[in-house]
């Protein structure tokens, strides 16, 4: 029985990868530092997962950026827009990497970046590959190659990484008319096989595809391709052991298929879904290896050992041991580094620490469980068994995860926790009057510039060098300031500005019981940027009022209504690791009801307006279709929960800043806020179309500029795109205000672009 990984996280333990990213791009360091950081992490993680024990240890998984733009680089998917930095600047192949990345702006040159977006349903975003019709690959990096050689000095033989080329293709994107992408793959087959044959040359044993694809709804010709695909590989490199990997998900109807296809191996999540095992030892043929993915690699708790040895006792008992690894459900990007870093007994309590696993002890625990299913009775062995239990028993029971008021009142939960009084229009009506906003009514969407100086605040106070007296005086101050700002611009519906505010999630995980927040927790949300998400490890519930002190101030600073600012119960949710001792369903019912308290307080204190975010509604969907229902249910069930218990007069307000509404817009307008606000100046307010098309009752505020630039429209600009959404959403109907929160925007752009919104929505109200 082997044990394996399928990767580990490459951001290194402190960072370093992120400092030395940031230093060599700000020019103060050359790139052998940065590559001397790089070897250094990836020595780190190949030894201590040898001395883990581990048998087969991945290279290839470490990354510059990410590991997409890896295998575009690999197979020399470079958009022609990036060629002159090596042809003509003679820059170093590292530098045309972070360009495609980042961009390129300097040396006469200005070059837009790749586009990103998340990896299936995780917070991880990868760099998408630009394909165009014909397109040629060829061999352009070596870097599989050259990591495999480079674990082998070390005396480490490596089992290479590669993205498969079938999901490689379907993670990128057609950037012309007249092909589909994966018509590519007869052109770019040829250099995986070419990668696979000088692997082998270097006497590669094992080689991981990761073909995630595997696990989500395919057509037809998608199953197509990947059956020749490996056939073709299986032709040319008869001799290489490949272990095809998916995860995220159970194969499902996708079995058949993969476990008819001619590799070694196959990898399965039997976290996700342990029920497919009994199907996969049922279809995967005797000779072909079953690893087993019982080690959560997307969470940070300790393994349920006796779970996953009853898991691996089914599976000895059809398949013979040397047919069998033990594994991470997937890559252990998604986990932080390693809990020993985690030493301040005031964020991770002992007893919490001792229900965590990382990284680094998740190795441990992939080995651990080999040798205790293997050695059955040997007294260490069982000692560790014993040790796993008692901690899983304490958490079982602890008093610092269960209350039992909490579980009874979500028990005691009914529909019409999720009701309005009454319908929208008479909500309308009632809001009008009490309201009295004009048409076309201006707002933004919550935060205001974040400046260095407020962040700095923060951390001074943190370290103790501002009181908690001088923090709050001069938060004060920005709020008063925003305030007044607002009222000479002329804005509607004003809001405090979220200076208080570190992030959207981690502000009110804060004040929640239940959740916990690590030092060093980091994982790579995308490039150098590295998220530390809360841990929601117990019953939630809300002590105290969490919004109410910095709202009310504000509200008594003027007389227009300021909006109450709020993160929806799934978007919380959706950025921390959340327990699984129960559906996360159940967790995001506890947190609506925190929210709905919340909602309450502002009510009772006068607030008339009250916004919940849910930018991450959308990205909790399942990555099969068929399960898109049931989670959208309970989904937009938690947000009336936290939106339904006020009065009918008081205006709720939701906000969503991503581009597809199409396919969800009937849930949308099951949430029933009496407003929402969308991202939409980028797609020129197409995305307008399908609220139009479903005849979306309830008031929209479409976006009118992008706050992911600096550039400042102009009021003419601005007007058209209100016109535009005019002509499919009833006037009546439309709220104006920017794309998003403006707390990554300098003040300049910010006070004039409001102004001009302003502006615009004026001239918009004269035209009636
Ligand atoms: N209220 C938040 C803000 O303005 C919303 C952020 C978001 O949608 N991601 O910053
Ligand atoms: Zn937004």
């Amino acid at each position: 029985m082997l044990t394996q990984n399928l990767g580990y996280p490459r951001i290194g333990s402190k960072r370093q990868l992120k400092k030395a990213c940031e230093a060599y791009w700000a020019g103060k360091i050359p790139l052998n530092d940065l590559q001397e950081t790089a070897a250094e992490i990836r020595e780190n993680n190949w030894k201590l997962q040898q001395e883990a024990g581990l048998g087969l240890i991945p290279s290839n998984d470490f990354s510059f950026y990410d590991q997409v733009l890896d295998m575009a680089f690999t197979v020399g998917a470079i958009p022609e827009r990036y060629h002159e930095i090596l042809t003509e600047l003679k820059k170093p192949e590292l530098d045309l990497y972070f360009a495609m990345a980042r961009g390129y702006q300097k040396d006469g040159l200005d070059i837009i970046a790749m586009e990103m977006t998340k990896w299936f349903d995780t917070n991880y975003h990868y760099i998408v590959p630009e394909f165009t019709k014909g397109q040629q690959f060829k061999l352009f990096s070596t870097k599989v190659l050259d990591e495999f050689k480079e674990a082998k000095r070390l005396g480490i033989l490596t089992k290479p990484v590669l993205i498969g080329p079938v999901s490689f293709l379907l993670l990128g994107k057609e950037k012309e008319e007249g092909f589909h992408r994966l018509d590519l793959l007869k052109q770019l087959l040829p250099v995986y096989i070419d990668v696979l044959k000088k692997l082998e040359a270097v006497h590669a044993d094992w080689v991981q595809i990761d073909e995630p694809f595997l696990a989500m709804d395919l057509d037809g010709a998608e199953q197509s391709a990947i059956k020749w695909a490996y056939q073709e590989i299986k032709k040319a490199v008869p001799g290489l052991k490949i272990l095809l990997t998916t995860y995220f998900g159970a194969l499902d109807d996708n079995l058949e298929l993969a476990a008819g296809l001619p590799v070694c191996g196959l990898h399965v999540d039997l976290v996700r879904n342990p029920d497919q095992l009994e199907a996969v030892l049922e279809k995967v043929p005797s000779n072909m290896s079953l690893s087993l993915g019982v080690v959560d690699g997307r969470n940070i708790w300790k393994n349920d050992y006796q779970a996953s040895l009853e898991l691996i006792r089914k599976a000895r008992h059809k398949k013979e041991d040397d047919r069998l690894m033990i594994s991470p459900s997937c890559s252990l990007l998604h986990s932080p580094c390693d809990l020993d870093e985690e030493t301040k007994e005031e964020s991770l309590s002992a007893e919490l620490k001792n229900w965590l696993a990382f990284a680094r002890q998740k190795v441990n625990e992939i080995a651990v469980l080999r040798a205790i299913a293997l050695d059955d009775g040997v007294a260490r062995h069982n000692a560790l068994l014993e040790e796993n239990k008692t901690a899983l028993r304490s958490k079982a029971t602890s008093i610092q995860i269960h209350k039992p008021n909490i579980q009874k009142a979500v028990a005691r939960l009914s529909p019409e926790h999720g009701r309005r009084k009454s319908a929208f229009p008479s909500r309308k009506a009632l809001q009008c009057e009490q309201l009295d906003l004009p048409h076309f009514a201006t707002t933004t969407i919550g935060s205001f510039p974040q400046t260095r100086e407020v962040r700095q605040w923060r951390s001074q106070l943190k370290k103790g060098i501002l009181t908690e007296n001088q923090y709050n005086a001069n938060i004060k101050e920005a709020t008063e300031k925003a305030i007044r700002w607002q009222e000479e611009v002329g804005l509607d519906v004003l809001v405090h500005g979220e200076f208080e505010r570190n992030d959207m999630v981690e502000y009110f995980g804060e004040k929640l019981e239940g959740f916990a927040f690590t030092q060093n927790g980091w994982v790579q949300s995308y490039g150098s940027r590295c998220v530390k998400p809360p841990i929601i490890y117990g019953d939630v519930s809300r002590p105290e009022p969490m919004t109410l002190f910095w709202t009310k101030f504000a509200q008594s600073m003027t007389d227009k209504p300021v909006k109450g600012m709020l993160t929806g119960p799934v978007t919380i949710l959706q950025w921390s690791f959340v327990r699984n001792d129960q559906p996360r369903k159940v967790t995001c019912q506890q947190i609506a009801l925190a929210i709905r308290e919340e909602v309450k307080d502002l009510e009772k204190a006068g607030i008339h307006i009250i916004q919940i975010d849910e930018p991450a509604l959308r990205e909790g969907l399942p990555l099969r279709h068929a399960d898109w229902d049931s989670y959208l249910q309970w989904a937009v069930e938690c947000f009336r929960i936290s939106a339904s218990a006020v009065e009918d007069s008081t205006q709720i307000h939701t906000h969503m800043c991503y581009s597809e509404f199409n396919d969800i817009i009937e849930h949308i307008a099951a949430m029933d806020a009496d407003v929402i606000t969308i991202e939409c100046s980028r797609s020129q307010m197409e995305l307008l179309d399908a609220f139009a098309q479903f005849n979306y009752p309830n008031d929209i505020g479409p976006g009118v500029y992008d706050i992911h630039s600096p550039r400042v429209p102009s009021t003419a600009e601005m007007v058209t795109l209100i016109e535009k959404a005019t002509a499919v959403v009833p006037y009546q109907q439309l709220w104006v205000n920017p794309d998003c929160g403006l707390k990554t925007r300098g003040w300049d752009e910010t006070e004039e672009a409001l102004k001009r919104m302003v502006d615009a929505a004026k001239k918009l109200r004269a035209e009636i």
